[in-house]
């Protein structure tokens, strides 16, 4: 799916939607398609207990690393997912800073996380289920495209949306059952 040169990446939304994406950045297909590696890894954070949140970092060569939500396994309360798949990326490439790379990650960002792709210097988030409650990307912060800080973020959420957020809601369902 991913292909080396970031001009192949142009495709034409074939419903031809006009939003917030800019047609010379890979779009929906490309998205798409690690969005489901996300997903992926939030399904196996679920089936260890934890809340359903999976991140994949991409670069312009392609993959770099993926993490699920950790926090209750690992007993650290900034084991994220993003945090882990920076933590991985930056391990992997040993440079703390990770530009060019795009996050994808199941769950709008929360302050903290937003933080970490900020010091990351990441160009762009691609987050899948809005949260109304914490997120800081659009929802109750709009940390890294607001301007006030020395690094913003191309952001897009939406992306598989009802799918992200079907895993959270049947998680939470089942723990309230439990
Ligand atoms: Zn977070």
């Amino acid at each position: 799916m991913q292909t080396k040169n970031r001009s192949d990446n142009i495709v034409e939304r074939a419903d031809g939607a006009s939003d917030d994406i800019n047609v010379a950045q890979p779009v929906a297909v490309t998205d798409e398609f690690w969005m489901e590696q996300a997903l992926a890894q939030a399904m196996d954070a679920a089936k260890m207990g934890e809340v359903p949140v999976g991140a994949v970092l991409v670069g312009e060569e392609g993959f770099l690393a993926a993490a699920g939500n950790s926090p209750i396994r690992l007993n650290d309360p900034t084991a994220h997912a993003e945090i882990l798949t920076l933590r991985q990326a930056s391990e992997a490439l040993k440079n703390y800073r990770l530009p060019n790379t795009t996050l994808y990650v199941t769950l709008e960002p929360c302050i903290m996380c937003m933080g970490a792709l900020i010091q990351a210097r990441i160009g762009r988030l691609v987050y899948g289920a809005t949260d109304p409650k914490t997120g800081a990307a659009a929802s109750v912060y709009t940390i890294g495209r607001d301007g006030r800080l020395n690094h913003d973020i191309e952001i897009c959420g939406g992306i598989l949306a009802d799918r992200c957020g079907d895993l959270l809601r049947a998680f939470f369902k089942t723990r309230r059952a439990g």
